[in-house]
């Protein structure tokens, strides 16, 4: 058959493609459209980038499969969460290479008084230095009474602050286990 090159881009668009040169492409294109999110495990999380929130649904392959190290194939929108209802915006559409990016952290980093290089600690040693931190600002910075004498009880060198990911739950016992420690500097990106 011959054809020029309008003809042959013409017949290769139309749908559904069959019997160019003679072959049947219809099972080749049909496997090419699936290959994407074929056999991946869908969670649905948060986009962290700010206080809209939206839902997304992340598609991975390799979580239940032998042989093949979990990778994140696809985000998108989640058409069933009530705020976004499936769009995003061009951050939240770059969200798998903010995943997937080879200079991000997943490990605590540690960087000593007076060193300049940060080095790699245990997620238990980090918790552990957390806590003991916690615990010295509280004890130094603690006020039992005001100027005027009356009982306040507030820690006065500790803030804390929640970020656009956070469920309603989570917000809540963040509020109630900082107000345990005197805590009275609060905040949430929501309201940022
Ligand atoms: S997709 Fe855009 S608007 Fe939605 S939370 Fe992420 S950054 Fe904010």
């Amino acid at each position: 058959m011959a054809l020029n090159r309008r003809e042959f881009l013409k017949l290769s668009s139309a749908a559904p493609l069959v019997s160019i040169l003679g072959l049947d492409l219809t099972p080749a294109f049909a496997q090419a459209g699936e290959l994407k999110i074929s056999r991946t495990i869908q969670s649905r999380s948060t986009c962290p980038y700010c206080s809209v929130s939206c839902g997304v649904i992340i598609h991975t392959r390799g979580r239940d499969e032998k042989n093949l190290a979990p990778y994140v194939v696809h985000v998108e929108g989640d058409p069933d969460h009530p705020i976004n209802r499936g769009t995003l915006c061009p951050k939240g559409a770059t969200l798998k290479h903010y995943i997937l990016n080879e200079t991000r952290l997943t490990k605590p980093l540690y960087r000593a008084p007076g060193a300049s290089e940060w080095t790699d600690i245990s997620w238990k040693d980090a918790i552990e230095k957390i806590a003991r931190k916690i615990k010295e600002t509280r004890d130094a910075t603690f006020v039992e009474k005001d100027a005027q004498g009356r009982t306040v009880n507030r820690c006065e060198g500790l803030a804390t602050i929640g970020g656009c990911t956070d469920t309603n739950e989570m917000n809540y016992l963040l509020v109630k286990s900082m107000r345990s420690l005197g805590v009275v500097y609060l905040e949430q990106q929501s309201r940022i």
